[in-house]
């Protein structure tokens, strides 16, 4: 086994017993993270680590996504502070299962590119929870479909990054157009400030990014396309983008009301509230979805809020565009704790992974944070697999027609999984 592996499984706190219970799905969460390591400090209470994996992905599939092993963007946060210090006896490596699952595996493509960027505590006056993000890997069946020759797709060079974004951003000096610059915050890949336009007195966000800085170019081009393409009321909306020297600037609507994981790690919010939430990233997911893009990182980090009420989509980085010929995916994305059980286990998925998605963040809202939270992630992997649906607290306290919302989100049998439209039609 290589050494990664077998540290990786050491830290993962998955038990012999569950090891053996369900091999695969430790294969699987192995897999996703030996694109890095997550690192744990136990001297600080949340931890997010940024990290760069590339796998496998969707052949043949016409993608305004991450292509095929090409790097993703993930961050991992979790609560260190139950992670590793509580290793039981029994969690010792079964090295000859892990062995033999190995060579089992052997088979897929594991030419992939890991890239760990720093370990990051999250700038948060609030210190809330960490904000987990986004994963990759693909599906050994729905990625290789014997009949078809793999192509993997090519990175795109720095100059053809520029090129591409040369087509899309607009001519001229935005310092020229927009005035009062203050920083909000920052992501990986740039920071974000609100802004004045100086004709219309118009308040805005822009986010600054260096482009030589990135280390997958590709994630920003898609994510001007995809906001650029799919205007909607429950999406915050792309308003122009600039190139000034090697900075692009995104220029966006601004919602002054943070994020929804300021709210889900502040407050409590009553069912209405949730209600009301779900009701309006479920407009985003159904425009989007009709679309034929499938998010893939849908969580509470990515919802903005307005101060008028407003719920907005955001973050589509990850974002994947399906055919109605091609409907269905195979790259692991998006963060671990938010991921349905067909993106965990490799399997072709499509677009109701949102909704699953969307059920997390539904107890998110509920409980402040997602179910397995406090796990180590690639044991969070292996709980998503072998569980399935996550069960809640104390269920008997949420309304009927609420419960049968969550399980009509968590449904590990996706075409028993409501879509968006569903939901939508259900709850109104
Ligand atoms: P990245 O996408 O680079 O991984 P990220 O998703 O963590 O980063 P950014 O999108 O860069 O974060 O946003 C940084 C901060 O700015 C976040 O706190 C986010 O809530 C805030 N922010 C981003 N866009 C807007 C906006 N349009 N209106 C208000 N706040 C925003």
């Amino acid at each position: 086994m290589p050494s990664k592996w077998s540290s990786l499984l050491k830290t993962a706190n998955i038990s012999k017993a569950e090891q053996e219970k369900n091999p695969q799905a430790v294969i699987d969460a192995l897999e996703f993270f030996d694109a890095k390591e997550v690192k744990n400090d136990s001297s600080k209470t949340h931890i997010e680590s940024k990290v760069k994996a590339v796998v496998d992905a969707d052949e043949g599939v016409e993608s305004a996504g991450p292509d095929d092993d090409e790097e993703l963007s993930t961050s991992l946060p979790y609560k260190s502070e139950r992670s590793l210090n509580e290793t039981p006896a029994e969690n010792e490596v079964c090295v000859d299962l892990i062995l033999a699952l190995i060579k089992a595996i052997d088979k897929y493509t594991r030419d992939k590119i890991i890239k760990q960027l720093p370990v990051e505590v999250k700038p948060s006056p609030l210190a809330k929870a960490p904000a987990p993000r986004a994963v990759e890997q693909a599906t050994p069946e729905a990625a290789t479909p014997p009949a078809r020759v793999r192509e993997k797709k090519k990175k795109m060079s720095d100059e053809q990054v520029m090129v591409e974004l040369r087509k899309i951003v607009s001519v001229g000096d935005p310092k020229q157009r927009y005035k009062e610059y203050k920083e909000i915050g920052r992501g990986a890949s740039g920071v974000v400030y609100t802004a004045v336009e100086i004709v219309t007195e118009n308040q805005v966000a822009i986010k600054q990014m260096n482009i030589t800085q990135q280390p997958k170019k590709e994630l920003i081009i898609n994510e001007i396309k995809v906001m650029k393409d799919n205007k909607n009321s429950n999406i915050v909306n792309y308003l122009d983008s600039y190139l000034v020297d090697n900075q692009l600037w995104v220029v966006m609507e601004y919602l002054a009301g943070g994020s929804l994981t300021d709210v889900v790690t502040e407050t409590c919010m009553d069912e209405g509230q949730i209600a009301a939430v779900c009701r309006e990233c479920l407009q985003a997911l159904e425009f989007l979805h009709k679309q034929n893009v499938i998010h893939r990182d849908i969580k509470s980090d990515n919802v903005l809020l307005g101060e008028n009420g407003n719920v907005k989509l955001t973050d589509f980085g990850f974002c994947a565009q399906i055919t109605p010929e091609q409907s269905k995916r195979s790259t692991m994305v998006g963060t671990p704790y938010w991921m349905a059980p067909e993106v965990v286990t490799r399997k072709a998925y499509g677009p109701k992974v949102d909704i699953w998605s969307l059920g997390i963040m539904a107890i998110e809202m509920l409980e402040g944070e997602p179910p397995y939270l406090n796990e180590n992630p690639i044991r969070a992997l292996y709980l998503i697999a072998t569980n399935g649906t996550p069960k809640i607290a104390n269920p008997e306290r949420l309304s009927e027609s609420f419960r049968d919302f969550l399980n009509k989100c968590l449904e590990a049998d996706v075409d028993e999984r409501a879509s968006a439209m569903e939901l939508l039609k259900v709850n109104n």
